[in-house]
């Protein structure tokens, strides 16, 4: 590793994020040459057959590490996950058709205002009585017999509340997996479609990963206007229009650096290693207090209190100052939050551990 990259500090903000060193380091080393073509990925047409074949190898990686049937379409999109949440029921609720949407918190709650104003939306849990820091039981929910689709978002990066277990319904579920996609296996027999934007587990922010399956783009309405049709991403094989191209270079060496770490399960492992690190520091120290419903707790984002929020700004500071980046908690709700996701070594969760230990030792 260079010079540069021993000097990084450890990064927890919740997205754009802390990418692998390693996978920076080769984006850095081919930006102005790429594989001896005398320019730089960012400066080839997009039709050119280098980067006509990063996109087939960044499709290739996903599927491959995540395992996604045959039966389901990747893309990769522009307008992040947000553009989807107006989309999805773009496509999927034509003709007066109805969803069931699962309101657990901020990202839920934007899904949710933007499918109301395309179409029908029943709300069938809304965890406001727990302050959004609890889900339902994955086995008492029921979809609603008519809906087309049932919405949930599987971690709710702000709140740091995170589905264990995936609920079973007879509809096909659409998830906004944004921030815990590549960090677990998923079980595509439940899921229609499947969107994360990139800036967490994947690569830069401004690009959304959408996973389909054919026989729900089959249902899509034709009538639509050409970008927000899922049919035409699929016949434009993602380059409908001029696609972001470094971004989708950037998954493609992500999906390689997981595939050498041992994929999901390495990554699956990490994460409840690099989470127990941080939620026993909590546990240990009365100082810090943990809003989430113990049961629902994120491995992804780990949001915490010290006894006030003068302490919280305190901590942020000095965290900040011992090279421990981004740990304030979105500006919504306050307090503390580390996001650590597949790229943050278990080094960092210890040091942040430590940090905690003796900043509640000198504080409390
Ligand atoms: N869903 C979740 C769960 C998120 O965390 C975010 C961004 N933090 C979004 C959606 C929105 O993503 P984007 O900014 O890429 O549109």
């Amino acid at each position: 590793m260079t010079t540069t990259a021993t000097q990084r500090i450890f990064n927890f903000s919740a997205g754009p994020c802390t990418l692998p060193a390693e996978v920076l380091e080769i984006a850095a080393g081919e930006m102005l040459n790429y594989q001896g073509t005398g320019m730089g990925i960012v400066e080839m047409s997009h039709r050119s057959k280098p980067v006509v074949s990063v996109f087939e190898q960044a499709e290739a990686g996903v599927r491959e590490v995540l395992g996604v049937p045959e039966d389901m379409h990747i893309l990769f999109m522009g307008g992040g996950a947000t553009f989807q949440f107006g989309m999805i029921p773009m496509n999927l609720l034509a003709g007066g058709k109805s969803a069931d949407y699962i309101h657990s918190g901020a990202w839920a709650k934007k899904a949710i205002a933007d499918a109301k104003a395309v179409g029908k939306v029943n709300v069938i849990f809304d965890g406001k009585d727990s302050n959004y820091m609890s889900l339902p039981n994955p086995a008492s929910v029921k979809a609603s017999a008519d809906a087309a689709y049932l919405h949930i978002c599987s971690n709710e990066t702000i709140g740091g509340v995170q589905w264990k277990d995936y609920p079973t319904v007879d509809v096909p579920i659409v998830a906004d997996m944004s921030s815990e996609i590549m960090s677990r296996p998923i079980d595509f027999d439940k899921f229609g479609l499947i969107y994360a934007g990139a800036q967490k587990n994947i690569g830069p922010a401004g690009v959304c990963l959408v996973l389909i399956k054919k026989d729900l783009v089959a249902q899509c309405p034709n009538n639509l206007v050409g970008y927000l049709n899922y049919a035409g991403h699929i016949e434009g094989e993602s380059m409908l229009n001029t696609p972001p191209v470094f971004n989708v270079y950037m998954i493609k060496l992500v999906m390689d650096w997981l595939k050498g770490k041992g994929g999901l399960s390495w990554a699956a492992d990490m994460a409840a290693k690099r989470s127990k690190i941080l939620y026993d520091a909590i546990a240990r120290n009365d100082f810090y207090t943990c809003p989430v419903d113990a049961k629902y707790r994120s491995l992804m984002n780990v949001v915490f209190t010290t006894p006030s929020e003068e302490l919280d700004n305190k901590f942020v500071k000095e965290s900040e100052a011992a090279g421990l980046s981004g740990l304030k908690g979105h500006r919504s709700v306050g307090g503390c939050r580390a996001s650590i996701y597949n790229a943050m070594p278990i080094e960092g969760a210890e040091a942040l551990a430590s940090f905690m230990d003796a900043f509640a030792a000198k504080n409390g």
